[in-house]
């Protein structure tokens, strides 16, 4: 079964009671990897594979009023229910986020999660496999997540990012295997900002590898990644090398409100690219 990663998510209380929607940018993938043809309205059963179990489970293409949203994209969603054993195994491996969310609901009486601290959160891996109906999810709990992150803490903040991001590949097999979901998810979603700007540097602009067919550019986290262990989007800069190895000689305080880097000797610097942070 060959095995790719479509996606992550990150664990909600909707992953832990009835299922999750699949995000637009990955349903054409998922869905013809999955063998499944879907018009809205319809749904398909599936069985979803987890720790070496097979769990049952629907796919939804949710029927939306046409005439009033004409434009709107298909919405897919993978459901099983409150009192499915998925739901059940799901709630007994992300127990971490299931005992905050059953504390917030003690507390506040309706249980949502208004924020979850990065360093908190628990991931599911959704990849797709070539037999027709079967989805295989790779859980990431919060535990795994914190030994695969200790383990980088020690190699300290650049040799980390450029682990995370896949522009440095030398750190021992051991290492590397030791980190391999993190990785992946990191990887993941540096990928797809690179893409996204194109392999320009977000400071000059600059897409600097592209007279010698270089795509090399750094994903960098503007909190530092060893500290925060936030690897989301919202806290990461696609830099060149130059001004990334400059970003971390001068450690200049970056403010989110203008996005703008303040060096210690006074200089302020906005972005020249910007399309993520907000
Ligand atoms: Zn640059
Ligand atoms: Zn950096």
């Amino acid at each position: 079964m060959p095995r790719e990663v479509v996606f992550y998510k990150a664990v909600d209380q909707s992953v832990l009671t009835e299922g999750f929607s699949i995000p637009l940018l990955y349903q054409e993938q998922l869905i013809a990897g999955l063998g499944l043809t879907l018009n809205r309205g319809q749904k398909q059963p599936i069985h979803i594979w987890v720790d070496g179990k097979q769990y049952p489970a629907v796919m939804t293409n949710i029927q939306f009023d046409e005439q009033k949203y004409p434009h709107h994209k298909d919405l897919l969603q993978i459901r099983y229910g409150r009192k499915s054993p998925m739901a059940a195994k799901f709630r007994e491996i992300f127990s971490y986020t299931n005992s905050l969310i059953t504390a917030q609901k003690l507390s506040t009486g309706n249980g949502r999660i208004t924020h979850l601290a990065e360093e908190r959160k628990e991931f599911l891996a959704i990849y797709s496999t070539t037999i027709p109906g079967e989805l295989l999810l790779e859980c990431i709990p919060n535990t795994e997540f914190r030994e695969e992150t200790a383990g980088l803490v020690l190699l300290g903040e650049k040799a980390a990012e450029g682990l995370l991001d896949g522009t440095d590949d030398t750190a021992s097999i051991h290492l590397q295997t030791r980190i391999c979901k993190v990785r992946h998810l990191a990887k993941t979603i540096c990928q797809d900002l690179k893409i996204a700007y194109g392999y320009r540097c977000q400071l000059c602009g600059q897409y600097i590898g592209e007279p010698y067919g270089s795509n090399l550019i750094h994903a960098h986290h503007i909190d530092y990644f060893v500290k925060s262990m936030n690897n989301n989007a919202s806290n990461i800069m696609i830099l060149c090398p130059n001004h990334h190895g400059i970003i971390h000689d001068r450690n200049p305080i970056f403010d989110f409100s203008t996005r703008t880097f303040h060096y210690p000797n006074g200089y302020i610097e906005g972005l020249k690219l910007n399309i993520h942070l907000k």
